[in-house]
């Protein structure tokens, strides 16, 4: 199931959605989920996924509808 999402004016994939948090191409991404908060930086709306950037790595990561903000659960 993939359901796109508006993220800085373009629609985005579950996996590209993981590819702006990640800047690099991923292997595989979950369906994007809101997550429960606002950006840190803007105030806007931040969108969750859960992708593998390889075989061995999982990572949840977040990212802001509205601006360049996004972490990680790596840290
Ligand atoms: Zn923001």
């Amino acid at each position: 199931m993939s359901e796109n999402r508006v993220v800085q004016g373009r629609m985005v994939t579950a996996k590209k959605l993981a590819e702006l948090i990640e800047d690099d191409s991923v292997m595989d991404a979950e369906a994007i989920e809101e997550a429960d908060r606002e950006c840190p930086d803007c105030g806007g709306d931040v969108l969750e996924v859960g992708y593998m950037p390889s075989v061995t790595e999982f990572v949840t990561g977040q990212k802001c509808q509205d601006c360049d903000w996004s972490e990680t659960d790596r840290d």
